[in-house]
């Protein structure tokens, strides 16, 4: 251990993303980015950004972007919340409203960020074990707890719960704390953004790294009360007050205004992950009923750890988590026609 680290660094055990490999012709299905690029609008606005202002900060506010986010999802600017990607949003949000005198309750099968995140700012969790299924059950939250996190639909299962399973929830924890992480929602997933008006505890995070293909831009937001919302403002304050540079503001803010793109890509993914869904079940795969731009799928006579290695060698890439409960799984991007049908043929040969 190195003698100038701080406790804090020494008792780290930090998240471990997928990877960035830089190896020709990959099919790369490990991180969930969009197989297509960002908005053509968002690019050029990022290009016209690009310009002699860059010297000048940029708004800490992030007030147009704020506004456009707020219109696109019926809410006021002040229920609006904006990051350097959803990942800081969240890391805020612990900060700002998870960390409570009794513990934050979240799926022992989920986010692995979230772990991190308690370690960091010292909260103590309880993990809540998903059904046989792999689904969230909402009546198995009713218990003691300071908070509730859970990421709907869910990663890495790709399931989705009904809006009114989300209400459920809340009907059962009207005094604490429950963020809603919808990395995912846009394929497909109920959003809870329209159950922000009547509860003032929820918090809802969104991200453009998935379905609006920013992943490299880091933009993330949350809706919900002003009250939570003026949290999140004290921490971000209180840590960096420019998250968003001037290309970021500038291109999350054309990417929100170009509806038409959004939906299409939107759409094309949906679509590409029937198809792959269909491809894998043809293989013995099971596969979950996924509401996300990836699925998570097991095959009955082969691990996923040899699986996943099989597929790194013939250069398709996803990615696999070896704990108890999801090591027989596959979780695979939904990427291109072209990518689905290589992996298909990878697996095939593997499985022959
Ligand atoms: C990808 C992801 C995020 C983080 O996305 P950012 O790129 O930081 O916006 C947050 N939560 C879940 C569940 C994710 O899969």
């Amino acid at each position: 251990m190195n003698p100038f680290w701080s406790q804090t660094a020494r008792q780290l055990s930090p998240y471990v993303p997928g990877e960035q490999p830089r190896i020709a012709d990959l099919v790369k299905l490990n991180t969930n980015e969009s197989p297509f690029g960002p908005s053509p609008r968002a690019l050029e606005a990022m290009q016209a950004a690009a310009a002699d202002t860059l010297r000048l900060y940029p708004d800490p506010e992030a007030t147009e972007l704020r506004e456009v986010l707020a219109a696109h999802h019926g809410v006021k600017p002040e229920q609006v919340f904006v990051g350097n990607g959803s990942d800081e949003v969240i890391a805020h949000a612990f900060a700002a409203l998870l960390n409570q005198p009794r513990p934050l309750l979240y799926p022992d099968v989920t986010y692995s960020f979230y772990p991190v995140w308690a370690q960091l700012f010292g909260i103590a969790c309880e993990t809540v074990p998903l059904d046989g299924d792999m689904h969230v059950r909402v009546e198995d939250y009713r218990r003691e707890a300071g908070a509730i996190v859970i990421a709907n639909p869910n990663a890495p299962t790709g399931v989705a719960l009904p809006r009114a399973e989300i209400a459920r929830l809340l009907a059962d924890h009207p005094d604490i704390p429950v963020l809603i992480d919808e990395a995912y929602v846009d394929f497909g997933g109920e959003s809870a953004v329209p159950l922000v008006a009547d509860h003032p505890n929820l918090l809802v995070v969104q991200t453009m790294s998935k379905s609006r293909g920013l992943a490299g831009l880091r933009v993330g937001y949350a809706i919900g009360d002003a009250g939570l919302i003026e949290a999140l403002r004290r921490v971000k304050d209180s840590f960096n007050s420019y998250p968003l540079g001037r290309i970021a503001q500038a291109g999350a803010t054309a990417s929100v205004r170009d509806d038409a793109y959004f939906r299409e890509t939107c759409g094309r993914i949906v679509a590409g992950r029937e198809a792959m869904t269909r491809g894998l079940s043809r293989l013995g795969f099971a596969v979950l009923p996924s509401h996300a731009n990836f699925v998570f799928a097991a095959h009955p006579a082969r691990g996923g750890l040899e699986l996943a290695a099989a597929l790194r060698e013939r250069a398709v890439l996803v990615r696999h988590f070896n704990r108890p409960r999801t090591a027989p799984y596959l979780r695979i991007t939904v990427g291109t026609e072209d990518d689905t049908a290589r992996l298909i043929a990878a697996l095939e040969a593997i499985l022959a």
